[in-house]
């Protein structure tokens, strides 16, 4: 017989949004797609297409911060940049609308989120931690439905370990009983453990490619769960 893990009581949950509850990545590389399709490079292949795509967006986010209109300007650069043709009006029109289909998108949340959040929060607190533009991502919440069941929402600018040990002073959670979930070694896991934090890292097969990174060790005291699925969280809270 397998014995089930113990669920811990009253624990303070941080959710990431994208890619955690509802889809996001899927419908930039969907744009992406149909960006580099529209650009047809005759000496670039795709992949370097995509690869100074990726250089052009480290740069605008560095300077921007994430969201659509980092990415826009990200999809205008690279455009200027690799293309012989100029941005017309038309070309600007068309390129802008690979990054408007993102903003069109329904919320599509990812399988079980809505009754395990539920669930989740009739017996711990819960806050969402994300990053971007505020507005979208405040937007984006109160599409989803799911803005009840959390005490708090914080949209960060960059989510790294500092920004992690703010938001901890600033609302009094006791590390040991708090845990950041998310999709993201660069952004969720890694340093959410650096913080002190506990950490529980739910992969998304589509996960960005700017978010990836080696998963860290849990230092001891810390724990760091893998599961393979967001409904699997209750029976561990
Ligand atoms: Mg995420």
């Amino acid at each position: 017989m397998i014995a089930l893990p113990e669920r811990r009581t009253q624990q303070i949950l941080f959710f990431d949004a994208d890619d955690t509850l509802w889809e996001n990545n899927i419908y930039f590389e969907r744009a992406i797609a149909s960006f580099i399709s529209y650009l047809d490079h005759r000496e670039h292949t795709p992949e370097e297409v995509r690869e100074h795509l990726n250089h052009c967006e480290r740069r605008t986010i560095a300077a921007y911060g994430y969201g659509l209109r980092s990415f826009r300007q990200s999809l205008v650069t690279c455009f200027e940049q690799l293309s012989s043709a100029p941005v017309t009006a038309e070309r600007h029109a068309r390129i802008v609308s690979f990054a408007q289909s993102i903003a069109d998108q329904e919320i599509e949340l990812m399988p079980a989120v809505a009754e395990t959040l539920a669930d989740l929060a009739s017996r711990h607190q819960l806050l969402m931690v994300t990053k971007g533009d505020p507005t979208e991502q405040r937007d984006k919440l109160e599409r989803s439905g799911l803005a009840p069941h959390f005490s708090a929402v914080e949209v960060l600018y960059e989510k790294h370990e500092s920004a992690y040990r703010v938001l901890v002073e600033g609302h009094g959670c006791e590390p040991a009983r708090t845990w950041m979930i998310g999709n993201s070694p660069r952004s969720d896991i890694n340093p959410a453990l650096a913080a002190g934090l506990n950490a529980v890292f739910i992969p998304h097969d589509f996960t960005w490619v700017l978010e990836h990174e080696t998963v860290d060790q849990a230092a001891p005291g810390q724990i760091l769960l893998e599961l393979p699925t967001f409904a699997d969280l209750s029976s561990h809270f």
